[in-house]
C-alpha cells in the first residue's frame, strides 16, 4: 500500500458542513414550528410518530430562515421567524424535502428518528442569486477544504483495473474510529451525497458536473482501504446527508459517466486551487506516475500564492473559472485537467425499451428472434416467457433467440425488461406458440383441364390461414443444375429425393451452392423461396449460412438473410427457411440463350459448422382459404405437377403433391378435298366420343345441322394425325369437327363449290 497524503489534510480532519455550521446554537428547547396533520391523519391515528426539529439558516450569514417548508411524505411544517420549526413523522423517515423561494430546494436523508428523543437537524439554504460577497465567501470556506484525498488503490497501486463501473460501493460508516463496519450504497446515491461536500451547490452547473464525474471515478477506482471502497471523510471524499436540486442535478446529468485512462477508470484527484499551474505526480512524489495527473496551466489560478491541496488533477477554483468566465463544458474541464483521458457517457435514468419483434399476437414456430428498440444503453436486458427468465443479455444488439419448439403449443406472454443501473423498463407482447402443423384434404381435378386455371377443392383444419402454390418450382440440392464446388452428395432418408448436398466442417472448404439459373418464373413481386436446410449440431451458436435469391448472374440480390446455427431449432433436423423475393423484373436477364443471369439460389457454406442442403421450392404468396380456390397457373401443357401447403399463421405447413394435365389449344383440323378432313390433337389427344360431320347437297350453300360420327374412326385420346371420311349415306360435300379430350372444339368450314364457278370459267 502505497499513501501520499496531502500536507493540507494534516491536523483535525473537519468536515466542510460543520465548518459552515460553526457558530450556530445548539437548541436547548423543543421550538415549537407550525405543523399541521397529514390530509390522511385520521388514517394515521395509530400510527406513532416521531420529532424532528432544528433550525433554518442561510449559509455563511446564518441569518434564520422563516417560512421554510419542511416536508416528509404526508406530513409537513413551516419554520416560525426565528427559523425554528419541528415535524412531527414516523422515525423511519427517510427523507426531508425543504422548499424556500429564492433558495436551492435540498433534501437530507439519514435522519435518525426515534420515538424515544426529538432528532435534531440543521438545515442551511443557499440562495438562488448570491452576492458578490455572498459567492466570494463560499467559495472561501469551499476551497480551503475541499479536494479529493491524494494516495493511490489500496492492492497494487499501478494494476488498473478494468472498466466494471459498479452499481454499489462499500462506503466506511465511521472511519477513522471504526475502519471496518462499511454500508453498501448505491453508486449514484454516495454521488449525491459527496458533490454538495466538495463544491459549493451554488456553483456553474458545468462545474458540478465536472465535479460528479470525478467524484464517481475515484470511487470506483478503488478500493482506498482494506475493507472498503471509500470513506465518508477527507481522507477519501467527504459524504454527507444533505442533498441540493442543483448537485443532484448534475449527477443526474451524468448518470454512470466516469473518466477512463486506457479502458481504465482513472484515479481522479482533485484539489481547492493552485497558483496558475497544476501539478504533475511526479512533482508530489518522485515515484509516483499517474499518467493523467500531468502538470496544465490553469489560468483562473494565475496570481493565487500557494496551492490548496496537492496541486494534482482537477483545480477547483480553476474549474469553476473556466466554467463561468470561459464557457467550458463539463467535458473540456475533464479533459483539460487529466490528460490523455475519455469520459464515458451518461446513462439515461431509465432505458425504455419496446419489443420490436415479435409483434403483439404473433403466432410463433421454430426459432424466432427476439429484438428491442431500447432509448440508450442498458446494463442488461432480461428477456422473460410467462415471468421464468428466457435470457440475460449484457450487451448489443440485446436480442434473443427463443426456440419455440422447447415450449409446448398456447399462448405466452414475452416480457423485456432493460435496467438501466437504477430503474427498469419492460416491454410487454403475447404470442401464441404453435408447431403443430394444419390439416386437410386437397383435390384436383383429374382429368385434362382446358385452361391454366386449376380448380382445386380444399378442405382445412381451424388453424390453417391459407393455402400457397408452386408450379413445380423445386430444385434438388442433388440437382446438377444447383452447382457445388464444394461439399458433397450424399444419401439422406430424411431428404426430399432421398438425397443431401453436404458440407463438411473441417473437411470441405467454405463456399457457394448456387443455381440453376431459372428463367421459367412469371415476373411477380412477390415469392418465397424456401430452403430446406440442416446441421448436425446447433450449439454454441457460430454463423452458419446465407441463404439468397439473386439474378444477374449473381449480381443482383433479390432478398436473402443470414442464419446462426441456433436459429435452427433441432440438431440434424431439417428445417426450412423462407426468403421473401422480389421478381418483378428481370432486369435484361434470361435474354441471351444459354446465358447464365437467371434466377439462382445461393446457399453459403460457412465451413464452421456442418451444413445440409435439401432442396429449394418457391411458392407464391398465400391465396384466401375456400372450398374451391382457383390456382391461376403459368400457362403450359402437359402433365404439370403443383406441389400445393395449407399454411397456418405461425408458418408451419401440410404439403400436397398433385398432378394436373392441361390443354390450352384445340385440335388442328384441315378439309381435304369436298368430302374428308385430317385432324390432330397432340395434347390431349383427340375425343372419340365428340367428333361431327355435317354434309351440303347445294354444292356448300348450305349445311345439313352436326350429325355425331359413330363410332369415330380413331381410338379415343390419340395424338396422331387422323383421316375423317364421307361417313356412308353422305352428300357430296362434307364438313367435320372435333374435339380434344380438354374440350376445345375446332372445325372445317366445308367447301363451296358453288362459289369458285367463275372461276372454272375463267
Ligand atoms: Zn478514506
Ligand atoms: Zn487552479
Amino acid at each position: 500500500m502505497r499513501t501520499i497524503r496531502s500536507g493540507a489534510r494534516k491536523g483535525p480532519r473537519i468536515s466542510r458542513r460543520t465548518f459552515l455550521r460553526s457558530g450556530l446554537g445548539s437548541l436547548t428547547a423543543l421550538a415549537i414550528g407550525s405543523w399541521r396533520w397529514p390530509s390522511s391523519a385520521r388514517a394515521m391515528e395509530s400510527v406513532q410518530l416521531a420529532v424532528f426539529y432544528g433550525i433554518t439558516t442561510e449559509v455563511i450569514t446564518e441569518r434564520p430562515l422563516a417560512g421554510v417548508v419542511i416536508t416528509a411524505g404526508p406530513y409537513s411544517t413551516v419554520s416560525a421567524e426565528d427559523g425554528s420549526w419541528r415535524l412531527l413523522a414516523p422515525p423511519d423517515t427517510a427523507w426531508l424535502t425543504v422548499n424556500l423561494a429564492g433558495y436551492i430546494s435540498m433534501s437530507l436523508t439519514e435522519l435518525n428518528g426515534s420515538l424515544e428523543a426529538p432528532s435534531e437537524i440543521e438545515i442551511v439554504l443557499i440562495p438562488l442569486n448570491l452576492s458578490p460577497d455572498l459567492a466570494a465567501a463560499i467559495d472561501a470556506k469551499y476551497l480551503a477544504g475541499s479536494g479529493s484525498g491524494i494516495h493511490a488503490p489500496v492492492a497494487g497501486a499501478d494494476a488498473v483495473p478494468a472498466v466494471t463501473l459498479p452499481t454499489q460501493i462499500r462506503v466506511l460508516r465511521n472511519f477513522p474510529a471504526d475502519p471496518t463496519t462499511y454500508d453498501w450504497m448505491d453508486l449514484e446515491e454516495y454521488v449525491r451525497g459527496v458533490v454538495p461536500y466538495e463544491t459549493p451547490p451554488s456553483w456553474h452547473p458545468e462545474t458540478l458536473r465536472a465535479q460528479a464525474i470525478a467524484a464517481r471515478s475515484y470511487a470506483t477506482s478503488g478500493p482506498y482501504h482494506e475493507n472498503a471502497d471509500v470513506c465518508r471523510t477527507t481522507h477519501c471524499q467527504v459524504y454527507g446527508n444533505e442533498r441540493y436540486a442543483t448537485t443532484d442535478e448534475a449527477v443526474a446529468a451524468t448518470r454512470r459517466s466516469v473518466v477512463t485512462y486506457n479502458g481504465a477508470i482513472a484515479n481522479t484527484f482533485y484539489f481547492g486551487y493552485c497558483i496558475g499551474r497544476t501539478r504533475s505526480s511526479e512533482e508530489v512524489n518522485p515515484n509516483w506516475h499517474v499518467p493523467w495527473c500531468r502538470s496544465v496551466p490553469c489560468d483562473p489560478c494565475v496570481g493565487n500564492g500557494d496551492y490548496w491541496g496537492q496541486g494534482i488533477g482537477m483545480c477547483h477554483e480553476g474549474a469553476q473559472g473556466y466554467a463561468s468566465r470561459s464557457g467550458w463544458n463539463y467535458a473540456q474541464i475533464l479533459t483539460h485537467y487529466y490528460t490523455g483521458i475519455s469520459i464515458t457517457p451518461p446513462q439515461a435514468l431509465e432505458v425504455p425499451v419496446t419489443i420490436t419483434s415479435p409483434l403483439n399476437g404473433a403466432h410463433l414456430r421454430g426459432v424466432v428472434l427476439c429484438t428491442v428498440a431500447l432509448e440508450g444503453t442498458p446494463e442488461y436486458v432480461d428477456y422473460y416467457v410467462n415471468d421464468q427468465l428466457a435470457a440475460h443479455v449484457t450487451a448489443a444488439p440485446w436480442e434473443m433467440r427463443l426456440n419455440t419448439t422447447t415450449l409446448a403449443d398456447g399462448s405466452y406472454t414475452l416480457k423485456a425488461v432493460s435496467w438501466s443501473g437504477v430503474a427498469a423498463c419492460e416491454s410487454t407482447v403475447t404470442i401464441r406458440v404453435d408447431n403443430t402443423p394444419p390439416s386437410g384434404t386437397v383435390t384436383t381435378p383429374s382429368g385434362w383441364l382446358g385452361t391454366n386455371v386449376v380448380p382445386v377443392s380444399l378442405t382445412w383444419s381451424p388453424d390453417a390461414v391459407g393455402v400457397r402454390f408452386s408450379c413445380n418450382w423445386r430444385w434438388e440440392a442433388e440437382d446438377p443444375a444447383i452447382r457445388h464446388h464444394t461439399g458433397i452428395i450424399e444419401l439422406d432418408g430424411a431428404a426430399s429425393g432421398g438425397k443431401t448436398l453436404t458440407g463438411r466442417a473441417g473437411t470441405d472448404l467454405p463456399g457457394d451452392w448456387y443455381g440453376p439459373y431459372y428463367c421459367g418464373l412469371p415476373l411477380a413481386p412477390r415469392y418465397l423461396a424456401c430452403f430446406r436446410i440442416k446441421t448436425p449440431a446447433r450449439y454454441p451458436n457460430v454463423p452458419l449460412t446465407g441463404l439468397y435469391v439473386k439474378d444477374t448472374a449473381g449480381q443482383r440480390r433479390l432478398g436473402g438473410r443470414a442464419l446462426t446455427s441456433e436459429d435452427l431449432a433441432v440438431d440434424n433436423t431439417y428445417e426450412e427457411f423462407v426468403i421473401p423475393f422480389d421478381y418483378s423484373s428481370a432486369n435484361g436477364t434470361c435474354s441471351v440463350p444459354g446465358a447464365l443471369d437467371g434466377l439462382e439460389f445461393v446457399t453459403n457454406y460457412l465451413g464452421q459448422r456442418t451444413l445440409s442442403l435439401d432442396c429449394i421450392t418457391v411458392f407464391e404468396p398465400n391465396l384466401s382459404l375456400a372450398p374451391v380456390v382457383n390456382y391461376i397457373m403459368p400457362a403450359q401443357e402437359g402433365e404439370i405437377s403443383l406441389i400445393i401447403r395449407l399454411v397456418d399463421a405461425a408458418g408451419n405447413y401440410a404439403e400436397f403433391l398433385r398432378q394436373v394435365t392441361v390443354d390450352l389449344f384445340p385440335p388442328t383440323i384441315a378439309q381435304l378435298g369436298a368430302d374428308a378432313a385430317l385432324a390432330r390433337d397432340t395434347v390431349s389427344g383427340l375425343d372419340a366420343s365428340r367428333v361431327w360431320w355435317a354434309d351440303s347437297t347445294d354444292g356448300g350453300e348450305t349445311w345439313s345441322t352436326w350429325k355425331p360420327y359413330s363410332p369415330a374412326p380413331f381410338s379415343n385420346g390419340t395424338t396422331e394425325e387422323v383421316k375423317l371420311g364421307p361417313p356412308n349415306g353422305a352428300a357430296a360435300d362434307v364438313r367435320y369437327m372435333a374435339s380434344d379430350l380438354a374440350g376445345h372444339v375446332a372445325f372445317t368450314r366445308g367447301v363451296n363449290t358453288n362459289l369458285p364457278l367463275v372461276l372454272r370459267q375463267c
